[in-house]
């Protein structure tokens, strides 16, 4: 029996996709191995990596100047291979703070001896806001701008892409990655963890332009530099083979499912839903200011907090997990990442709208 799952991640991940990775889990491609099982420098593996890639660049519209490198460590890793690879130590850096990742992307930045410079900052609002466009202005000198699209905790997406001039745009798109259509070319560095929309935990996908390779520290760690990596097919090492072979499989799911115009599409239409239920009532709420909720994470509250461990004990019991809003803020959360399909949503907002007549 399959639940609707709504965890922020590691997510629910598409049923076709897990089925085809059981069905050819104890023999990959007539090997008598599983792909865990195989090297990666096989002629296999090299192909299966090779068609992940392929399927990204098509299915996300990636321009032949950029690089695509899958590395280990998730997007916490890049928080640190952001610096190391793009500044000298005191550097200057812009950043926008929309929330506890980005907030965490700053402090390793800082770690990292960048200067970092906060432009534009949200916590005042306890992270319910995006700023305007023109409220910001990036500083002379500074070697990237830094936002998050999408913040897992809070749920707030950016409602467009930032103006960065001349200054190379930088995204953790973790929560939101290839959940629309995006303009990559906007962007100098694109990053995320594998493990909302993605696949499995540990694998970030970076999309980096060309010409920003080439500038590593000279004490960056080879496993941490972007240049090595690149020239090395992201195979310096052992790659995280099970969770780019998964990649693969996503992408042609998302290829099968009419590509991201389509995606997009759909992940607008559940937002909207499951926003229109929560308005619609007065038992339940969402903080964040309109234009800048979140398509793929809707945390909401309930009128009285003493009903959540109730209403989480009911969900579970409908078959709808995961639902625990983030420590640090309570309430719910309910992620709605590229798996999550209507009925999920239906069946959430049918239990909440239960849930509300007898217990309100
Ligand atoms: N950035 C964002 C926006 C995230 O949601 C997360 C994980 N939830 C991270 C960074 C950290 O990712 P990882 O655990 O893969 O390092």
């Amino acid at each position: 029996m399959r639940v609707h799952n709504f965890s922020a991640g590691p997510a629910q991940l598409p049923l076709p996709v897990l089925e085809r990775a059981a069905s050819e889990l104890t023999d990959w491609r007539g090997s008598g191995m599983s792909v865990l099982e195989v090297s990666h420098r096989g002629a296999d593996f090299i192909e299966c990596a090779a068609d992940a890639e392929a399927a990204l660049r098509s299915v996300a519209g990636v321009p032949d100047d950029y690089r695509v490198l899958f590395l280990a460590g998730g997007a916490t890793g890049q928080f640190s291979a952001i610096p190391a690879n793009l500044t000298a130590r005191g550097d200057a850096v812009a950043f926008l703070n929309t929330g506890q990742w980005s907030a965490k992307a700053i402090k390793e930045a800082r770690r990292a001896g960048a200067v970092v410079e906060v432009i534009a900052d949200e916590a005042a609002s306890s992270y319910t806001t995006t700023p305007d466009p023109g409220s910001f202005a990036v500083p002379d000198g500074a070697r990237y701008l830094h936002y998050t699209p999408n913040e897992t905790i809070g749920g707030v997406e950016f409602p467009y892409i930032p103006d960065a001039g001349d200054v190379p745009l930088v995204a953790d798109l973790s929560s939101a990655y290839l959940s629309r259509p995006l303009d990559v070319s906007r962007f100098g560095v694109i990053y995320g963890g594998a493990q909302k929309n993605l696949g499995p935990a540990g694998l970030a996908v970076v999309i980096v332009r060309e010409d920003l390779l080439g500038r590593p520290r000279a004490d960056v760690p080879a496993i941490w530099d972007w240049t090595v990596m690149a020239a090395k097919d992201s195979m310096l090492n052992t790659p995280p083979t099970f969770s780019i072979y998964l990649l693969g499989l996503i992408l042609h799911w998302i290829e099968d499912t009419g590509g991201l115009a389509a995606m997009g599409e759909r992940n607008a239409a559940k937002a909207q839903r499951l926003y229109g239920a929560i308005d619609a009532s007065d038992f339940y709420a969402n903080p964040v200011e309109t234009r800048s909720r979140s398509r793929m994470n809707i945390p909401f509250t309930l009128a009285d907090p003493a009903l959540d461990a109730d209403f989480l004990a009911g969900a579970e019991a409908a078959g709808l997990t995961n639902l625990k809003g983030h420590r640090s803020v309570g309430g719910m959360r309910a992620s709605i990442y590229n798996a999550m399909d209507m009925d999920g949503v239906a069946a959430l907002i049918d239990y909440m709208t239960e849930f509300e007549r007898t217990k309100a």
